[in-house]
């Protein structure tokens, strides 16, 4: 509310919720409202966070054709009101979490989901660390076709060496000197920005923090942004996992290490290798790894992204400074010991991932979980499992996995399902076209 006090040119303001594939649903309020939004929250149908891509209600959902779909109540979470920075009336933002209207959380909301496996990393008396690590593309889409060439500068050709080029990112200077602006009014902890592998794309990094809600909301706030301020300077910026097949696609990295109650990171054993608890906890994710993978995967796009030679992960498996493999352990001093997670796209919802990941790294610590030996070399050369292929596979695999209903609770399971279902059956009918048109800054 502070923020919004302190700006009384402010009239509007938009609320906010984040659906399953993490697309912000809300609504936009007079702002002389404010008080009462933020004191009585507001209400939407339970089905809006449970919709598929297009926002339809999902087919033989319970909720919505067996109880009339009645409201959830949305309540502020304790971020409060910011700017948004890209609009060009002065407006705030509150995002908002979902609840039954007596109170209790409502399990489908992915933030929830979050803040329930946050539950249990508070019983053990642990505190995760955790950053990400956000890639995207600024895609000139002035033509009719999407497929262009991403860089309003780059021409049909290849441009030449784009891994950490300064002419690229400089290029798009302005963009970024906005984006930064924006991501400080916002308190969006962004760190560097580098140019990565294709023309156009980019990644930034947000700084490490042991709010792992606010992370998620900071990577949340953060897609939401990149793409408000590229629609206004005439291109679209998208998280999409793989709009080229030529080139690289889009990850989020999640980087993550675990403090005790004493402030110490559990992973850190003073040398180069981690703890067994390190170990316990990647032993986790690779055995979670085939069911969490729709999480990380979320659309039949994200399945491009999966292929060898791109720095992205096929295989099952672990490696030290290795960008190769799915889990990275990056060199660094013994006090900053963490695991890097590489196998979500830039198209995931980000409270679903992070709650992925830190459930499922909390499972291999609570079960002193086995871990294979760390590979080096090539993953894709290792005969490693490989993660499941295509979108059906992993959405079968999402349903049955054991791993995923100690993470999540079984409402979320059972709407996540019916929506990648409902959406599955959908897109077996678009052309390739008509899927980037649709996902290109849907996700
Ligand atoms: N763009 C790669 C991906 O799809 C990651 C590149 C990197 O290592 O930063 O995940
Ligand atoms: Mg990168
Ligand atoms: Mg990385």
């Amino acid at each position: 509310m502070d923020w919004l006090r302190e700006h009384p040119e402010v009239k509007t303001i938009r609320v906010a919720a984040a659906d399953l594939n993490g697309v912000p649903r809300g609504k936009r309020i007079p702002a002389r409202f404010a008080d009462k939004v933020m004191t009585e929250g507001t209400k939407f149908p339970f089905s809006v966070l449970n919709m598929d891509i297009w926002g339809e209600d999902i087919e033989n959902s319970p909720l919505v054709f067996e109880s009339g779909d009645p409201d959830g109540m949305l309540l502020p979470t304790e971020r409060g009101f910011m700017p948004m920075p890209w609009l060009d009336a002065p407006t705030g933002l509150l995002p908002l979490w979902m609840f039954h209207p007596d109170g209790r959380p409502y399990a489908g909301d992915p933030r929830q989901a979050l803040a329930r496996v946050m539950e249990r990393y508070k019983a053990a008396g642990l505190t995760p660390v955790v950053a990400t690590e956000l890639e995207f593309f600024l895609i000139d889409d002035s033509g009719k076709t999407l497929r262009v060439p991403p860089s309003p500068r780059s021409g049909k050709r290849r441009t030449g060496a784009e891994t950490l080029s300064l002419r690229a990112l400089d290029t798009f200077d302005s963009f970024f000197t906005q984006l930064y602006e924006a991501c400080e009014a916002m308190d969006i902890p962004a760190d560097t920005a580098i140019s990565e592998a294709a023309p156009g794309q980019f990644e930034i990094n947000l700084m490490h923090q042991s709010d792992a809600l606010k992370a998620a909301d900071d990577a949340w706030l953060f897609k939401l942004v990149v793409k408000g301020l590229a629609r206004g300077a005439g291109f679209a910026g998208s998280f999409m996992a793989k709009p080229y097949e030529l080139w690289n696609g889009n990850g989020m990295h999640m980087h993550f290490s675990i403090l005790d109650h004493e402030g110490r990171n559990i992973f850190d054993d003073g040398g180069d290798l981690g703890t067994d608890v390190l170990r316990h906890a990647v032993g986790g994710c690779l055995e979670a790894m085939p069911g969490s993978t729709l999480i990380f995967a979320p659309h039949e796009n994200s399945y491009d992204r999966l292929v060898p030679n791109a720095h992205a992960p096929t295989g099952i498996g672990w490696a030290y400074e290795n960008r190769t493999a799915a889990i990275r352990i990056p060199s660094s001093g013994p006090a900053a010991r963490r695991i890097e997670h590489r196998v979500a796209g830039g198209d995931v919802n980000p409270y679903l991932t992070i709650a992925a990941v830190l459930g499922a790294a909390l499972n291999g610590i609570e079960d002193k979980a086995p871990c294979p030996p760390a590979f080096s070399g090539n993953a894709y050369e290792q005969g490693l499992n490989q993660l499941p292929g295509t979108w059906a596979e992993a959405i079968d695999a999402f349903a049955a996995a054991p791993s995923i209903r100690r993470i999540f609770p079984p409402e979320l399971i059972e709407n996540f399902v019916m929506t990648k279902r409902q959406e599955l059956h959908y897109m077996a009918e678009l052309s390739d076209e008509e899927t980037v048109e649709l996902y290109l800054d849907t996700v």
